[in-house]
């Protein structure tokens, strides 16, 4: 499987980084060794002293496909949860600046913790989802999936253009502002639609 993560997909987050604001989506690549599942700890990188936390709604493919037309997009995942885009944001600015591909900064064992996934049936409207992120009980991340710049539905059109979409994949779908660095001995709890998802340590 591989997982897909969108980037500067809301506004504010975007310009909390000074980055443009993208008229297409801009996607890169996680290899399944940095999947985490089941509330394991996230372990703190040796190569970097500036992880970021960077709270995703991701969804999970569930059919084959490529080249998908937005208006079956909905056809092709049925499942839905959050997950954690940890990001080494001192490696991936050196990246940036060089022009350099941000794998390091990004692909890192351990660098996508994901929580259970629930039907998308069990939540009224998946474009008005509610999402946040605690860090040691204080609250440092808020998102709605209303306010994507480009829907679920545009994402898996735009993606399945380049590379075909498997079952299995993970799709992190962008992360609101907020952003911030994590430390040892930090407590993540993240909330979806107020019902909290994932509760893990940094060790
Ligand atoms: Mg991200």
């Amino acid at each position: 499987m591989k997982i897909i993560c969108i980037g500067r997909n809301y506004v504010a987050h975007a310009l909390e980084l000074k980055n443009e604001v993208p008229t297409k989506p801009v996607f890169f690549l996680k290899p399944d060794s940095a999947l985490v599942i089941s509330n394991r700890p996230f372990f703190y990188p040796g190569f970097s002293s500036d992880v970021h936390h960077e709270l995703e709604v991701v969804i999970r493919i569930d059919r084959l496909g490529r080249s998908i037309e937005e208006q079956y997009a909905s056809r092709y995942f049925s499942e839905i949860g959050l997950g954690i885009d940890f990001t080494a944001r001192d490696l991936q600015a050196e990246q940036k600046k060089n022009g350099l591909p941000w794998e390091i900064a990004k692909g890192f064992d351990y660098s996508a913790p994901v929580s259970e996934f629930f039907p998308v049936s069990r939540f009224g409207d998946i474009h008005d989802l509610s999402f946040r992120l605690d860090l040691n009980g204080k609250t440092v991340q808020e998102g709605s999936t209303s306010l994507m710049i480009f829907t679920f539905e545009k994402i898996i059109a735009y993606v399945s253009r380049f590379m075909t979409l498997k079952t299995g994949d993970l799709i992190f779908t962008g992360t609101p502002a907020g952003v911030g660095p994590v430390a040892i001995n930090d407590r993540l709890e993240a909330y979806l639609e107020g019902e909290k998802v994932m509760d893990f340590p940094v060790k």
